[in-house]
């Protein structure tokens, strides 16, 4: 057909499936096996829907200000955006829109180089190491932007302050996004380098940490001049992106940090024993920080294992790409969801030793 020659093709993202059955084991999308915090569940119990007649607020103002006190920056520095998969498509958009590629890990996100096709924006990757560590010097080359999650996504591999700040230094002249949506489990965030720093966008969300990934809260805390320039591009696309509940839900989670704490802490102990189990059962992993283990098997195909658990109604992650074919990215649940999948996998494995 004609009409196609003028159409903006590109092929799509594919997110985790979200099966809905009721005694399935849900690992597959990183999400928080724990509510949000109380103050969020009386909220929305109380929400007035009268105000719904009202659009929101464009500036998220309560939300921006309850993250601007927690993490000690102006009001200014923070941008907030409907998940954070909206903050880093709207970033893509608006800082990298230069000639030269933009340059990212080839085993990260999968949603990066979709926005860069999507948005015509030329990218390289750079091979991770043999233990999926990133090699700061490769990000010494030429390039219109660096984007990189920390800890990386799928292999749940932190990388030190000093090689962020490494990359950050080398690429004064374009910005370099890091996109923290699994600090929380045991990293560290790179807020502490932005008072030196005007070209760092740190991107985090509500999703994984704070148990919200169905209301779609993310954010972005940088420079003011920076985020000015955030702003203009997002006002210019759709002034009301973030709903009158998300805004308000928000708040409540950003108020209980005791709760935030907490839950946090746990996942970290549950991945920490987890890894421990997986070891026994003939798993290897790189070491991760996230809320998630990248885990192959010394013996069985990682496809194999991945349609065992889907038939048992555990749900993991599994992609049949490059260097990543034999892993499985599980998603760290409760204690008790935990030992249902150790359980399952300690018969799986003997029986198909
Ligand atoms: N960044 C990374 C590395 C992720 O894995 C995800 C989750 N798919 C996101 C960003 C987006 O999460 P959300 O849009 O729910 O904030």
């Amino acid at each position: 057909m004609k009409w196609e020659e003028n159409i903006r093709r590109v092929v799509p993202y594919v997110a985790g499936e979200q099966p809905n059955k009721p005694n399935m084991i849900k690992l597959n999308t990183n999400e928080c096996p724990y509510p949000p915090a109380p103050g969020v569940a009386k909220l929305a119990s109380e929400m007035d829907s009268n105000a719904l007649r009202l659009y929101p607020d464009p500036n998220t103002t309560p939300l921006v200000k309850a993250l601007a006190e927690y993490y000690h920056v102006r009001q200014e520095q923070v941008f907030v955006g409907v998940g954070s998969d909206d903050v880093l498509s709207m970033a893509f958009l608006t800082f990298f829109n230069s000639d030269k590629p933009i340059l990212f890990p080839d085993v990260t996100y999968s949603f990066y180089d979709v926005w860069a096709d999507l948005y015509r924006i030329p990218y390289k990757t750079c091979a991770l190491d043999e233990n999926w560590h990133i090699r700061p010097e490769d990000y010494g080359q030429p390039n219109g932007g660096v984007i990189f999650p920390n800890p990386n996504a799928p292999t749940g591999v932190f990388e030190s302050l000093k090689t962020v700040e490494e990359i950050v230094r080398e690429n004064r002249d374009v910005v370099v996004i890091v996109d923290e949506a699994y600090v929380d489990f045991g990293g560290e965030s790179a807020l502490s380098l932005l008072d030196k720093y005007d070209n760092l966008l740190i991107v985090q969300t509500f999703s994984k940490s704070r148990s919200m990934a169905g209301l779609r809260i993310g954010f972005c805390i940088g420079n003011e001049k920076l985020l000015g320039y955030l702003n203009d591009v997002k006002f210019s696309i759709n002034s009301y992106t973030m709903n009158l509940p998300a805004q308000l839900l928000g708040v409540e989670a950003v108020r209980d940090d005791s709760y935030f704490k907490s839950v946090t802490a746990k996942i970290a102990a549950t991945r920490e024993r987890v890894k421990g189990e997986l070891k026994e059962l003939g798993f290897s992993f790189p070491d991760s920080k996230a809320n998630f283990i990248f885990a192959s098997h010394g013996t069985i195909p990682a496809e194999q294992i991945f349609l065992a658990l889907r038939e048992a109604d555990i749900y993991v992650r599994y992609w049949n790409k490059p260097r990543i074919s034999n892993c499985l990215r599980i998603t760290v649940g409760t204690d008790g969801q935990m030992d249902k999948l150790i359980g399952f996998l300690s018969e799986y494995v003997v029986k198909h030793h």
